[in-house]
């Protein structure tokens, strides 16, 4: 980096380095073409280390890894959330994936004909970016949260880690997804505990078990391969599926009723600075965790790729509106699997696959524009056609005159020509000079 105006020009630029960013850079990487992956972390992985203290993965270890490296753990064992950020940051040294962390993204936008990125550690340019800012990352909180008593302790279930965060007193739990299932169940230990809302239903089996065994392959299947945007039944029941809470997995309505948890209705708004319910009760208590779940947030990028609803408009993650830009880890994009780690490697192959054909076209296009010749001798031939001699042009260029001779040697033979007014003929006729 050389400072706050450096620009530097990529390839491809990858916003992101969680686990669809890294997967993005092992499928280049594969294909042999250049990139750098930007994350705002400091360290690979910290996206799963930021969250609770003790969650544990809900897909197990056989589901978890990324392309080409198997999560290094018994198959049906579920890793921390560390395991998980150490794994990744092990990935990245492993396959030698070029990661600059600690550099925010602040803007994309495009110049001609490539992408500008501005960060807080520079600029740079790229003819291809990724967008694989995760899509579980910007709070999602009702408005009306702002008017709660200050003296009651708030938190996202982004920014949980643990009991001891809370205060004295009752803790009300917003949001019945997997988070607000899991933490509930924790603070119950400690402090008197409701839970707000409705579970979008159950998975049949105790999690872990054998019988486990048996049903999470056919989820995975039915996520992956049969509800995508390939099939009739995928395009009408995906979105509805991704776009909602899963169904609970590991702590179930009866764990949370052994817990002694007080099951309420949603919650609709604020009175005298105290949470009130869909019932019409107002709820005394000292904390509120929201487990309301992610929005995203892609104000940062200003390109025209966005619908009504402020969703990228892409087809499989490729924006067609704007050649060169992708989305990863996306709900939906491809699969109900997409935006999870049994889904990420196959969208990132497909996206990795259709960078590394567009750039060898662009690459094609511009060894027939140029007529074979390297940027070097299309700048000394744009020369000899100016009528300059071979000490002028080495002289503007800053090249000896030897090299500057064997550059014109070297054009005379690539355009078949026998002297310079033929060159210079030839560069005015094809577009050259
Ligand atoms: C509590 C919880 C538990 C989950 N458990 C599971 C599970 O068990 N199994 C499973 O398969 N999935 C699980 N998921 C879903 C999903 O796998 C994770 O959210 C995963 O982290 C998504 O990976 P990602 O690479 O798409 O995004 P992220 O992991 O969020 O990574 C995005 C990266 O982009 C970087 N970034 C974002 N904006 C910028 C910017 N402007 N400039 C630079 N860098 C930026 C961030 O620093 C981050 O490192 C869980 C999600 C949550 C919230």
């Amino acid at each position: 980096m050389n400072g706050n105006h450096a620009s530097e020009r990529f390839e491809t630029v990858i916003i992101g380095g969680g686990q669809a960013g890294l997967s993005v850079g092992y499928h280049l990487a594969k294909q042999g073409r250049p990139f750098l992956i930007l994350d705002a972390n400091d360290r690979i992985g910290d996206a799963w280390r930021k969250r609770w203290d003790s969650l544990r993965l809900f897909t197990p270890a056989r589901y978890d890894g990324l392309p080409g490296w198997r999560f290094p753990a018994p198959g049906w064992s579920f890793p921390t959330k560390d395991e998980m950020g150490d794994y990744l940051e092990a990935y990245a040294a492993r396959f030698e994936l070029p990661v600059q962390t600690g550099v925010r993204v602040e803007s994309l936008s495009r110049e001609g004909d490539r992408f500008v990125i501005t960060s807080d550690r520079g600029r740079f340019e790229a003819d291809n970016v990724v967008v694989a800012s995760g899509a579980h990352r910007m709070p999602r909180v009702p408005a009306f949260a702002q008017e709660l008593d200050p003296s009651i302790v708030q938190l996202h279930s982004s920014e949980y880690r643990g009991p001891s965060q809370l205060g004295d007193g009752g803790v009300l739990v917003v949001g019945v997804g997997n988070s607000g299932a899991e933490i509930a169940f924790e603070v119950a230990r400690t402090h008197p505990t409701c839970l707000a809302g409705k579970p979008a239903g159950e998975i049949p089996v105790r999690h872990g078990s054998v019988a486990a065994r048996f049903v999470l392959p056919v989820f995975r299947f039915l996520g992956h391969r049969v509800l995508t945007k390939r099939t009739p039944i995928g395009r009408k029941v995906g979105p509805k599926l991704a776009f909602k809470a899963t169904p609970l997995i590991r702590v179930k309505s009866k764990d949370l009723a052994a817990a002694g948890i007080e099951r309420v209705p949603r919650v609709t708004g604020v009175r005298d600075g105290l949470p009130v319910l869909e019932d019409d009760r107002i709820l005394e208590v000292a904390n509120v965790v929201w487990c309301t779940g992610f929005r995203q947030d892609f104000s940062w990028i200003d390109l025209p790729a966005f619908g009504g609803d402020g969703q990228p408009l892409h087809d499989l993650g490729i924006v067609r509106s704007e050649p060169g830009l992708y989305f990863m880890g996306l709900l939906f994009l491809y699969a109900v699997s997409s935006d999870v780690l049994p889904g990420v490697g196959r969208d990132a192959k497909r996206i990795a696959k259709h960078i590394a054909q567009l750039a060898a076209r662009t690459s094609q296009a511009e060894a027939t524009d140029s007529h074979g010749l390297t940027p070097r001798e299309l700048e000394v031939v744009r020369l000899v056609a100016a009528g300059k001699s071979n000490r002028e042009i080495a002289s503007v260029l800053e090249i000896s005159e030897h090299t500057v001779a064997r550059h014109v040697q070297n054009i005379l033979g690539k355009l078949r020509v026998s002297s310079r007014t033929a060159a210079t003929a030839f560069a005015f006729e094809h577009g050259l000079a």
